[in-house]
C-alpha cells in the first residue's frame, strides 16, 4: 500500500523527502499544501517541480477519509460518520462555542476497553484508526465547516480525542496525528488546546512525555477501586493509586503550568450520591485538576439513567465547596446524539434498512424480469439507479 501524505508527520515528511535526496523546505511546502490550503491532489501543488510530483505520485498517494453520513444539530453543532479502511464506521464531532468551537476526533473504530456506560464500548474493538485517518477527521471538518480560504473565520479552536476509541491503545498513530494538530506547517493549535482522553492506561500514560506535550483528560467515573473496577474493566489492571501518580508525572513533565480534567460521568444510583463526592474531593486533594461532570447519556443497549439536574448540582456543589473548579457538560446536540459513539449504532441501522430496501428492489426486479425477459445488464443499471435514490437521502451521503 502507498504510504498516504496526510498522515505524514513532520518528521516522517521529512525523511520521505530526504530518501528522494530533496530539500527539507519540500516536506513544509507539502504539509502546508495538504494541511493548511486543503489540496489532495499533487498536480495543484504548483510550487513543486513536474519532476517531482511525477515521483510521487508513484510513490505515495494522498486521500481523505470517505464521509457516509453528515448530521448538522440545530444548535449548530455538527457530526460526520466516517467509513474508515476495515470498513467500520466512526464518528467525529463539532460542538461550536461562540465563534470558535470544539472537535471531538475518533481514534479507533470500536473499543476493547468495554466501560459499561460507553456505546463504543458494547460494539468491542474493531481496528486501529491510520494517522490519516485520525487527522484526516481535522482536515474534513476544516474543509466542511470553514474551507481552507487563508482569510475565512477558523472555527476548530480545540480538539480533543474523546471520539470513538481508546486514544492511547492506538498510541502512535495518536501521537503523530496530534503532533500535525500542533504543527506549524499544518495545524498550529496549541498544545493547551489539543487533549487526549484516557481510560488510564497507566504505561502509555507514562510514555507520553517522550512524544509530546498535549494536554490530558482522565476518565476516572469513581473515587473507589471496588466502584471503578465495576463500571471499568480496565482498573483491575490499573488501579486508581498508579493512574494518580503516572498522570502526575506526565503533568509536572510539562513545561508550563497546566492541569489535568478530571471527567466523571454522573450515573443515577451508581456513582452520583453525596458520599461519591465527598470520596472524590478527598481523592483529588493531592491533584490539581479541573473537574469536568458528564451526565451520562443514555443509550438502547444500557439500562443506566442520567441523574436529575438537583443531583448533579449536588454533586457539583459538594466538588465546588471542596475547592475545586468543577464544570458540567452542557447536553448539546441531543437532536443528533453527540456522546461517545452513540450515533453509529443508528447509523447501521440504517444502512440495513437500505440494503433490506434494495434486497426488496431487487426481487421485485428479479420477478417482473421473469416475464419481460429483462437481460441481467438491464437489472443491474436499475437496481444501481434504486441505490442511488436511497443515497440522495440529505443525511446519508453516498452510502
Ligand atoms: N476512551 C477515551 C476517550 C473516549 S470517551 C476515554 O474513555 O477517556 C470520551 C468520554 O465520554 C469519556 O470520559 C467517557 O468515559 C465518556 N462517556 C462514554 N460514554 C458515555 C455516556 N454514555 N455518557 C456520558 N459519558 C460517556
Ligand atoms: Fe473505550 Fe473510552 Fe468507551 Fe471506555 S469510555 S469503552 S475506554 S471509548
Amino acid at each position: 500500500m502507498k504510504p498516504n501524505l496526510l498522515g505524514l508527520s513532520r518528521e516522517k515528511m521529512k525523511a520521505l523527502f530526504s530518501e528522494l535526496e530533496e530539500k527539507p523546505f519540500r516536506a513544509q511546502q507539502v504539509m502546508q499544501w495538504i494541511h493548511q490550503r486543503g489540496v489532495l491532489d499533487l498536480n495543484e501543488m504548483t510550487d513543486i517541480s513536474k519532476v517531482l510530483r511525477g515521483k510521487l505520485e508513484q510513490l505515495v498517494e494522498i486521500r481523505a477519509p470517505k464521509v457516509v453520513a453528515d448530521y448538522p444539530s440545530e444548535d449548530g453543532s455538527h457530526k460526520w460518520i466516517i467509513e474508515v479502511a476495515s470498513g467500520s464506521r466512526v464518528e467525529m464531532v463539532f460542538i461550536p462555542e461562540g465563534s470558535r468551537g470544539t472537535l471531538c476526533v475518533s481514534s479507533q473504530a470500536g473499543c476493547s476497553l468495554d466501560c459499561s456506560f460507553c456505546a463504543t464500548g458494547k460494539q468491542g474493538f474493531n481496528s486501529n484508526l491510520t494517522v490519516a485517518e485520525i487527522i484526516g477527521q481535522v482536515w474534513l471538518a476544516r474543509q466542511q465547516l470553514d474551507g481552507f480560504d487563508a482569510a475565512a473565520q477558523r472555527r476548530i479552536s480545540n480538539v480533543v480525542m474523546m471520539g470513538m476509541g481508546e486514544p492511547l491503545m492506538n498510541f502512535e498513530p495518536v501521537m503523530d496525528a496530534v503532533s500535525l494538530m500542533m504543527d506549524d506547517w499544518a495545524y498550529g493549535l496549541s498544545k493547551r488546546k489539543v487533549t487526549i482522553s484516557t481510560s488510564g492506561v497507566v504505561p502509555a500514560i507514562r510514555r507520553m512525555k517522550e512524544y509530546t506535550d498535549a494536554s490530558l483528560a482522565v476518565s476516572l467515573h469513581a473515587p473507589n477501586d471496588a466502584l471503578r473496577s465495576s463500571i471499568m474493566p480496565i482498573n483491575k489492571k490499573y488501579p486508581i493509586a498508579e493512574l494518580m501518580d503516572a498522570v502526575k508525572e506526565y503533568m509536572s513533565s510539562l513545561q508550563d503550568k497546566r492541569v489535568p480534567v478530571i471527567e466523571y460521568t454522573v450515573i443515577k444510583g451508581v456513582n452520583d450520591h453525596r458520599q461519591h463526592a465527598r470520596e472524590l474531593a478527598e481523592l483529588l486533594k493531592t491533584l490539581p485538576c479541573k473537574i469536568n461532570l458528564i451526565p451520562f447519556n443514555p443509550f438502547s443497549l444500557s439500562d443506566y439513567r442520567r441523574p436529575s439536574d438537583s443531583v448533579i448540582s449536588n454533586f457539583r456543589e459538594i466538588l465546588q465547596r471542596a475547592g475545586f473548579t468543577v464544570t458540567v457538560r452542557t447536553t448539546r446536540a441531543d437532536d443528533i446524539g453527540a456522546a461517545c459513539g452513540q450515533l453509529v449504532g443508528d447509523v447501521e441501522d440504517q444502512t440495513r434498512r437500505q440494503e433490506r430496501h434494495a434486497r426488496r428492489a431487487e426481487a421485485r426486479q428479479n420477478e417482473a424480469s421473469e416475464h419481460s425477459g429483462q437481460s441481467r445488464v438491464e437489472r443491474a443499471r436499475i437496481l444501481a439507479s434504486t441505490g442511488k435514490a436511497a443515497a440522495s437521502d440529505p443525511l446519508v451521503l453516498g452510502s
